[in-house]
């Protein structure tokens, strides 16, 4: 007989939303863990880069008032800084490991890996369970190029004691915007490296053009179509080289940080032992969450899928896979999953895509300059732009990106607009606190 009922690796988001309800319901439960308790949202991920965030949009606000009732220039105090983002992230693996052990979840640190289908090694300790649920997450992709050690990731460029002058992020994905927002108003120079010319590629060019044009503006140096090749140290940081149209350039820079992208951790389950499926996005499921080896699950970010990773999706699998294994019921039907970059502005966007709508003639598409609307201009914000895709025969808005210091409460709003089938009538019709972001719902459509 097995040790345990359900074994889930992993105590991220995913590991623990699952762990909880399980438990409750009477089964016999273990979360294994190798790194810090809580996973990579409130250690290293979402809460840190938020509460970095949180003096950036006060200076960025700072500045767009200067001279309109503000008269001095706020500064931000980077070591301060960090020990306020380290009063959140300093006690969140003791209290998450506490919160399992206080209900009775059976919790193991260390490295998991499969013997066989019912059998766990935990760094030499055996453990048995009738069922395995995988939620071990991503971790950073190091680029494999000579020097590519002497990079920092997204966990190191969130704890450093003191903001290097130059910064240069190589790959412009999601980390890259974000923490160049976070550390240009921080007072570093930033630059941001791309191999190709499509930064953000998941995010319709229009809006990505249109942030990269207020981040210019804010002092980040953009280098697309630049392959790098090797990091050499310098004295003072390293030396970036690499092609530019066939041309050799170099950059020579305080810190340089990796953020080409993350890699699901499934290559060290040992998975090929026990026959689990996986591809280069991770861990292959049915729309149940179930591998192809009958009593192993997985869920959140080590999952292949279309869907977006980010900490509600892992939330909503948890919840989904804790009812699925109580009671076994419906194939997983996901909602709206809104997504955004974060920064001021920030670019947020949810539903039918611009070139699935421009593909389809059941789609109006309505781009929306809201920068002179009272909202925005009462705070002198640089950029507020909306486009709509609204369907022309049921008058529902389907999709929209924003870009606004705004755009993610907006983003938010349109999520459940869309969610709920609401027309824009219906829209019209809802009496909201006026001047708010949300007042203006009814002129997006
Ligand atoms: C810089 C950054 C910013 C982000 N910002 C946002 C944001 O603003 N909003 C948002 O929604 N999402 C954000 N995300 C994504 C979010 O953090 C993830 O979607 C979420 O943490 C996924 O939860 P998870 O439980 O699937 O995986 P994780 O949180 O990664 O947890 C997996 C856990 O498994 C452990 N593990 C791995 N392998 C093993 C093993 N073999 N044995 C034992 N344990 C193992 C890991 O140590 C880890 O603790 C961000 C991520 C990063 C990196």
């Amino acid at each position: 007989m097995s040790q345990f009922e359900t074994v889930i690796i992993g105590g991220g988001p995913a590991g623990l939303g699952l762990a909880y309800p399980l438990q409750a319901a009477g089964q016999k439960v273990a979360v294994v863990e190798e790194n810090k308790w809580g996973g990579t949202c409130p250690n290293r991920g979402c809460d840190p880069k938020k509460v970095l965030l949180g003096p950036v949009e006060i200076l960025r606000r700072n500045q767009d008032l200067l001279g309109k009732g503000i008269v001095n220039q706020v500064q931000i105090n980077w070591a301060d800084l960090m020990a306020f983002k380290n009063t959140f992230t300093d006690p969140v693996s003791t209290n998450s490991r506490a919160g399992l052990v206080a209900a009775g979840i059976t919790v193991f640190d260390g490295h998991a890996s499969f013997k066989d289908n019912h059998t766990l090694d935990i760094d030499g300790e055996t453990i048995t369970a009738d069922r395995f649920v995988i939620a071990t997450g991503q971790r950073p992709r190091q680029l494999a190029i000579t020097g590519g050690e002497l990079l920092g990731t997204s966990t190191t460029f969130m704890q450093l004691p003191q903001l290097p002058a130059e910064i240069a992020f190589l790959g412009a994905g999601f980390e890259a915007f974000e923490f160049a927002a976070i550390a240009s108003a921080a007072g570093a120079k930033v630059h941001i490296i791309q191999h190709n010319d499509r930064p953000l590629k998941q995010f319709p060019q229009a809006g990505v053009a249109e942030l990269m044009h207020q981040l210019i503006a804010q002092g980040v140096e953009f280098h697309l179509n630049f392959e790098t090749q090797t990091i050499q140290p310098t004295e003072t940081g390293i030396m970036i080289s690499g092609s530019d149209a066939g041309k050799l350039q170099q950059l020579t820079v305080n810190a340089g940080f990796a953020t080409s992208g993350r890699i699901p951790n499934c290559d060290t389950l040992n998975l090929t032992a026990i026959g689990v499926a996986t591809d280069s996005h991770g861990i292959k499921v049915n729309d149940h969450l179930q591998t192809n080896t009958a009593n192993i699950y997985a869920m959140g970010d080590v999952v292949s899928r279309r869907q977006p990773k980010l900490t509600p999706v892992a939330s909503f699998e948890a919840q989904y896979l804790s009812r699925e294994l109580l009671h076994s019921g419906a194939a997983i039907a996901y909602p709206m999953i809104p997504s955004v970059i974060y920064g001021m502005p920030r670019l947020a966007q949810v539903g039918v895509s611009l070139t699935e709508a421009k593909a389809n003639d059941a789609y109006v598409v309505k781009p929306l300059d809201m920068t002179q609307w009272f909202t925005y201009r009462h705070l002198n914000e640089a950029v507020a732009k909306a486009t709509t895709i609204v369907d022309k025969t049921t008058d529902r808005i389907m999709g929209a990106f924003v870009i606004s210091n705004e755009a993610d409460e907006l983003i938010n709003y349109l999520t459940q607009i869309i969610d709920q089938q609401l027309t824009m009538k219906q829209v019209q019709q809802e009496i909201l606190l006026y001047p708010t972001v949300a007042s203006d719902l009814g002129y997006l459509g």
